[in-house]
């Protein structure tokens, strides 16, 4: 039997939204991840009728379904921020994040949990994540919030899947929320997710702690850096630390049939070469 996997990498959107279909079109791609906003910038003009329509038009025309679009908010979002205007400049700009995917018909938005700034201890901050999430889960309809697992570097929290289950606990409708696991992330964090044994025993914890009903999406990307280091610096797949076995490992595994396989690998040149070898070892 064949095994469908949906695979793809956070393609360019400028020019507009609905550029990114076309983007992951060309690279072969059956999912994409994108910004719908500039991902540097607080502030963005609202989406216009006609790239909305643009876009759910190219989605369509090129066969993909909006489960398989994973978009990523911006990078200046911090959730759990300690102090009351942090917060709140970070909630607004979240939910208007959460009001483009409604718009665009998405129906996931993949985040980094927060930071706590050494100003709040970690439960703190993972207990204002959850009430962020709640309070725009409340604005919104039919889009998931999926919290992305972090390498741990700095201040940020979401480096255990301990800290991903306590987000989990305090959002109230748990129908909206999901979790993202980027292979990166999870090994510098501490997860040896390389060997077959370390694999295994991830996924084992994954399913213990959070609950496999929870993973929305995965990020495909090997490291530069080692096991443990807490540093986040992606590598184009079997370039890095990680080797390519967990990629071919991971690919075939059915856990990840129905989800969103994205690439954030550093060389976009090497994607669609990336994107044909995963599909031959889901064969494999
Ligand atoms: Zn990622
Ligand atoms: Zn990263």
């Amino acid at each position: 039997m064949v095994k469908n996997r949906f695979i793809g990498a956070h393609v360019s959107a400028a020019g507009g939204v609905e550029n990114a279909p076309v983007n992951a079109a060309q690279i072969g791609a059956n999912a994409f991840a994108l910004f719908t906003k500039n991902q540097r910038q607080w502030v963005a003009k609202p989406l216009t009728e006609e790239s909305i329509s643009a876009f759910k038009y190219q989605v369509k025309k090129l066969g993909f379904s909006f489960d398989h679009i994973l978009p990523h908010d911006s990078y200046l979002i911090n959730l759990g921020h300690p102090d009351t205007a942090g917060i709140e400049k970070s909630r607004a700009a979240f939910l208007d994040e959460m009001q483009r995917c409604e718009l665009l018909g998405l129906r996931l938005l993949n985040f980094h949990p927060g930071s706590h700034l050494n100003q709040i201890s970690e439960s703190v901050c993972l207990r204002r994540i959850a009430d962020s999430i709640n309070m725009v889960l409340d604005k919104t309809e039919g889009v998931t919030a999926v919290i992305e697992n972090t390498a741990g570097q700095g201040s940020n929290v979401g480096y255990k899947f301990e800290h991903l289950a306590e987000i989990i606990h305090g959002v109230e409708d748990k129908s909206r929320v999901g979790v993202c696991i980027d292979t990166c992330h999870a090994y510098t964090a501490g997860y040896d997710i390389a060997t077959a044994e370390g694999y295994d025993l991830t996924w084992r914890q994954f399913d213990e702690i959070i609950g496999a009903d929870y993973l929305k999406g995965v990020h495909l990307n090997d490291s530069k850096k080692p096991l443990a280091s807490h540093v986040d610096r992606h590598d184009s797949l079997g370039k890095g630390l990680m080797g390519s076995a967990v990629f071919s490992r991971l690919i075939g595994d059915d856990r990840f049939e129905n989800i969103p396989v994205i690439l954030e690998t550093p060389n976009p040149g090497l994607w669609a070469e990336e994107i044909v070898w995963l599909r031959k070892q889901v064969e494999n």
